[in-house]
């Protein structure tokens, strides 16, 4: 037997520690993708691998509808930084569930069934999140999707406000796209989400899957422009490499969420995978340190290749670099010669997602490869 999804690279990487992974020869790669944004403290962390061996040692697992000291000090710990109002959790396995319970909520807490979506935006690809996901490659041979998805311009203030109605019963929007090429919202259009689904009784819901968890500066990217929404959805780096997914939500939608669960919703081990991730980010400061990291980065990215490449953008480190139709070859060489992962988002966008721990030495390494693979 063998997989199929994934066409493979030809690296194998069988161990990984902080910012750097290591093929099966030994070979030391550093991971400017953080596989995916999966491990924001880096490979192994401490305080995640004793929180893991211990838990793992006492009870792996126990369904949901028992209560349960790891479970619940994740819920504790979520309510304390998530922002304000939404307080209560759904805990998954992964972003697609977790913005797939985001929609399901949405229209059992409203009574209505449109969603209002955003050009190149990507939310998952389970059949609920694939209908709000833009990319129509990922979409077309499983049609029809759910009904009922409208798609409005990224960004664009006056198209979203158009389109939200009394018939709506949610808009779904990263933040930053990520997939979609690393674009950022400004703060204007993100408030007026929030004052036009407000006003049509819609429920406001931040995919925070990619931009979460300290990436972006804050520790949730809204706080930037001090929106609350309704739901928050966070996946990804939450419990540092293992599977794990959230649907954060305020009183209002969690009151009204119709029928949903799923077998292992909040289990031991990955919660208390969550509860060490959160803590440490909490802790350690690593939003503010991710603001000043990916600060650095731009600014060296720019000065070296600032002619080279159409532009530089992004918010922390969350950073794309738009090289043009090479991305691909661009990330091979990266790879393949420097020793450099990094992710493409579509076909002329290099992103780099790195552990939010890296130091100004890993910046340094990954700009000098992409000087010599770009410039
Ligand atoms: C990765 C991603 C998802 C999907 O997460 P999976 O865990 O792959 O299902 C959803 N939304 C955003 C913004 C993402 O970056």
């Amino acid at each position: 037997m063998t997989g199929f999804v994934f066409s493979e690279k030809p690296i194998r990487i069988e161990r990984g520690e902080g910012a750097y992974v290591y093929d099966d020869g030994g070979n030391e790669f550093l991971d400017m993708g953080a596989s995916y944004a999966c491990v924001p403290l880096g490979h192994g962390h401490p305080a995640v691998d004793e929180a893991v061996t211990e838990q793992f040692e006492t009870l792996t697992y126990v369904q949901a509808s028992y209560p349960n000291s790891a479970r619940t000090a994740l819920y504790e710990r979520l309510a304390g930084t998530a922002p304000g109002p939404v307080g209560k959790a759904w805990l998954c396995n992964s972003g697609t569930e977790a913005n797939e319970a985001a929609l399901k909520f949405a229209r059992s807490a409203t009574g209505n069934s449109k969603i209002v979506a955003t050009m190149q935006g990507f939310h998952g690809r389970t059949m609920g999140s694939l209908a709000t996901t833009w990319k129509n490659k990922y979409k077309e041979p499983y049609e029809p999707l759910i009904d009922g998805v409208e798609f409005v311009p990224y960004d664009d203030a006056e198209a979203l406000s158009e389109a939200v109605d009394e018939d709506t019963a949610g808009v779904i929007v990263e933040p930053v796209q990520g997939e979609g090429g690393i674009n950022p919202a400004s703060a204007g259009y993100l408030r007026t989400a929030r004052e036009v689904t407000e006003a049509a009784g819609a429920a406001l819901i931040f995919d925070e899957v990619q931009t979460g968890l300290g990436r972006t500066g804050t520790l949730w990217n809204c706080e930037q422009a001090g929106v609350v929404p309704d739901i928050l959805t966070s996946a990804k780096g939450l419990a540092n490499g293992l599977p794990m997914g959230a649907t954060l939500c305020r009183d209002w939608i969690a009151e009204d969420y119709g029928s949903h669960a799923s077998t292992f919703s909040g289990g031991p081990v990955v919660s208390a995978a969550a509860e060490a991730t959160v803590s440490t980010v909490v802790e350690d400061d690593l939003p503010a340190h991710a603001a000043a990291m990916g600060d650095y980065l731009r600014t060296e990215l720019e000065a070296s290749l600032g002619d080279e490449v159409r532009e530089v953008r992004g918010e922390g480190l969350m950073v794309g670099v738009e090289v043009g139709r090479g991305a691909n070859r661009a990330l091979k060489e990266l790879a393949l010669n420097h020793g450099v992962l990094a992710l493409p988002a579509g076909r002329t966008v290099v992103r780099l997602l790195p552990p939010l721990t890296v130091e100004e030495e890993h910046v340094d390494r990954v700009v000098e490869a992409l000087e010599d693979v770009v410039g």
